[in-house]
């Protein structure tokens, strides 16, 4: 706490803003986590930001970026026999093609919300004649707990613990939105968490190729001024490194343990994301070896087309081609208590944060 308080200094932070206003030209800057989405709502730092420099959310929202497909298919399982699905919470109210899982615990099907996997292998160990069901979604950060409780399932030959698999890894996601002519940032406040898992080394080498500055960020809003200031500077200079601010915390070459783990279990693969379709190399899988945690390998999960809701704006959000305010459903129709999109339901989400810190 002495730390933060330390970090947020009012005097430092006018110092930092009147730098910035100098800046001449337009800015664009992306915000890839949604933990900065919500730290740059809550602590009003549009509003202190000079009107030529824009911050856009981009794809950090891990319940936003699941595809419907998904969500479809951990419904059609949990109306299985004998069947437990466990999830972190948000996931419960996203909205499938026809149904949620929070509608479906409704009807009594058996969906519990966890805090970890290794709840799920307790879970798994109390009811030996159930399958219990992981909802495996997430970034680089939830990667590792999840590749421990399989870890763990292996190692006491649990046989009825698998997991949904869904997970994403996020370098290619950002050259992706690059890629698209429409978008044009100019420089990346690089997610913080899951820096603290791969690292600074995969940024650097993202910032090399792609020539566009990034700063690897905390999430105090002082953090985020600085990044701000820093990347403002690297873009006037047409510099397109990587600055790590968040070196409290985030290493050059990340969690070893952690990355460790993730490569004994899984690996890469392409993956399905909401809004930005499927991208190569942005994916984990179970390795060969793990496959039979795999519940789509264990039972068979009826493929179906899943409806798309057209006027939901939130892939078009995820990229940063859209702002909630766009969307004709936000607010009116669309509202924390009755969500369309995962967009309004994650505490991460753009719709949500707009909806909780903008001005409607
Ligand atoms: Fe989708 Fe709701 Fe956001 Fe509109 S306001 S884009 S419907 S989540």
């Amino acid at each position: 706490m002495e730390y933060i308080k330390k970090l947020n200094n009012p005097k430092l932070v006018e110092g930092l803003l009147k730098e910035i206003s100098y800046n001449k030209r337009p800015i664009k800057i992306m915000e890839v986590c949604g933990t900065h989405t919500m730290s740059i709502w809550k602590n009003g730092i549009k509003e202190l930001l000079p009107q030529n420099i824009e911050l856009i959310s981009g794809p950090g929202c891990p319940v936003c970026v699941t595809p419907k497909s998904y969500i479809d298919k951990a419904i059609e399982l949990s109306k299985k026999d004998n069947i437990i699905i466990t999830t972190f919470g948000d996931m419960i109210k996203v909205p499938g093609s026809n149904s949620s899982l929070k509608r479906e615990k409704a009807f009594g099907r058996d969906i519990r919300i966890v805090l970890s996997p290794l709840d799920s292998i307790k879970i798994a160990k109390k009811n030996p004649k159930k399958e219990v069901i992981f909802l495996g979604v997430g970034f680089e950060t939830t990667a590792p707990i999840i590749a421990l409780s399989i870890d763990i399932a292996e190692k006491e030959n649990i046989k009825n613990y698998s997991i949904l698999q869904g997970l994403k890894t996020m370098p290619n996601a950002i050259k992706t939105i690059i890629i698209d002519p429409e978008i044009n940032i100019d420089g990346f406040i690089y997610p913080g968490h899951v820096s603290t898992i791969i690292g600074v080394k995969p940024f650097y080498d993202l910032s090399k190729e792609i020539k566009i500055p990034g700063v690897v960020a905390g999430f105090q809003y002082m953090d985020i001024i600085v990044a701000i200031y820093f990347l403002v500077k690297m873009i006037n200079k047409k510099e397109g490194k990587v600055k790590n601010i968040y070196n409290r915390v985030v290493k050059y070459e990340g969690n070893k343990r952690a990355l460790s783990m993730i490569d004994k279990i899984f690996t890469p693969s392409s993956s399905i994301w909401r809004g930005l379709g499927n991208i190569e190399n942005t994916g984990l899988i179970l390795k060969k070896k793990y496959n039979s945690y795999n519940i789509e390998s264990k039972l068979d999960i009826k493929e179906m087309k899943s409806k798309v809701n057209k006027d939901c704006l939130c892939g078009e959000i995820l990229k940063g081609k859209r702002k909630p305010i766009e969307c004709k459903l936000f607010v009116k129709i669309c509202n924390p208590s009755n969500p369309i999109g995962p967009c309004m339901i994650s505490r991460e989400g753009s719709c949500g944060a707009y909806y909780t810190y903008g001005k409607i």
